[in-house]
């Protein structure tokens, strides 16, 4: 696609908003009139690797890039919306224990918002990637009705992430910990078979919605204990991590295993919406990951699994909606940009 035709320059002032990951940087501009300027993916090396010192200028470099690729005058930007993966803290200061992507020891603590912000000298508003998304999800759905609304995503990936969105806004919580649903236990009858282990999840808890719900969580529990219920399956002959990353091309497939595996996902984010129904009452429930990027007939039949699975009273039936996140792999960048675009007067 030529890049050209789907980058527009700024007619307002913008901010810009970068997504943080374990490999690369994406970012985007958002515009005061809520348009992207950007139709497509924007990718620059993110080092995380390298510790926070190069990360920091590869964010540097990523802000610099996607402002001359959309002629933006650095003078028009602003405020930077900034997500990483978590754990961090409501104020993007990393998890003491470290997180996957920051596994360093001087990551530990590391205050990644600050950092960017001395080394930008402009306003950075931090989300975790979950919220980030979940932000964008909304917003994109309810457009000028967006405060009007609450929301709840679940965003099935490596882990469980997500958020919920009350009255437009991302709920933080007291510690900056609040919709973290991966790691909400829920009711397991109906979800397992009679005599399947109980999953098990790398927080420490048992039967949590990310030890069913995520690529961990096929990996760990679900194909193994599938597998032996399938041991001719081609599969099994895999090492276990590359048959789980298989596994949705068997879904769109309808192979008997991994509709078997994905159902019991479906269902264990039904029970988790139940409990989000029972909490907040939200206007919709949204479903991102990769299941977005799946054949249309398997993300429908998964999406439709999870509305099957989610016990709504007629009432909450009549006015919620449930919907897949749109635009995954740009979806943190953008709700990033939306929460930058709200601190500073969307
Ligand atoms: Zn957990």
């Amino acid at each position: 696609m030529d890049q050209a035709e789907t980058v527009r320059t700024p007619s307002s002032w913008v901010v810009v908003g970068l997504d943080n990951g374990g490999t690369c940087n994406n970012a985007t501009v958002l515009d005061a009139t809520g348009q992207f300027l950007v139709n497509n993916l924007v990718e620059n090396p993110s080092r995380v690797l390298d510790g926070p010192e190069s990360a920091v200028e590869a964010l540097a470099d990523a802000f610099a890039n996607i402002l001359e690729l959309t002629s933006t005058p650095l003078s028009l930007v602003r405020a930077v919306g900034l997500d990483t993966p978590g754990p961090a803290s409501a104020h993007g200061v990393i998890s003491s224990k470290g997180a996957t992507n920051f596994n360093q020891v001087s990551w530990h603590g590391f205050d990644i918002r600050g950092a960017l912000e001395t080394r930008l000298g402009m306003p950075v508003v931090y989300n975790n990637d979950g919220n980030a998304a979940a932000l964008y999800a909304h917003h994109q759905h309810f457009g000028a009705d967006a405060a009007a609304h609450s929301s709840v995503a679940a965003i099935v990936g490596t882990g469980l992430g997500g958020g919920v969105v009350e009255a437009g806004q991302v709920v933080r919580g007291a510690a900056g910990m609040a919709g973290e649903l991966g790691h909400v236990q829920i009711p397991l009858h109906g979800v397992l078979e009679d005599g399947q282990p109980v999953p098990q999840c790398n927080c420490g808890f048992a039967g949590d919605v990310e030890s069913i719900a995520s690529l961990t969580g096929i990996r760990n529990n679900l194909l193994p204990y599938w597998l032996t219920r399938f041991p001719d399956h081609p599969l099994a002959s895999e090492p276990i991590a590359t048959a789980a990353k298989a596994l949705r091309g068997y879904g769109e497939k309808e192979d008997a295993l991994a509709i078997a595996v994905f159902g019991q996902q479906a269902k264990a984010i039904g029970k988790l919406f139940t409990i989000a129904a029972n909490f907040t009452d939200p206007s919709a429930y949204f479903l991102g990951g990769g299941v977005v990027e799946a054949a249309p007939h398997f993300r429908q039949w998964f999406l439709n699994t999870v509305r099957e699975n989610t016990d709504l009273r007629d009432e909450q039936k009549a006015v919620a909606t449930f919907a897949l996140v749109p635009d995954r792999d740009m979806a943190g960048a953008r709700g990033a940009a939306v929460a930058a675009l709200k601190t500073v007067g969307g």
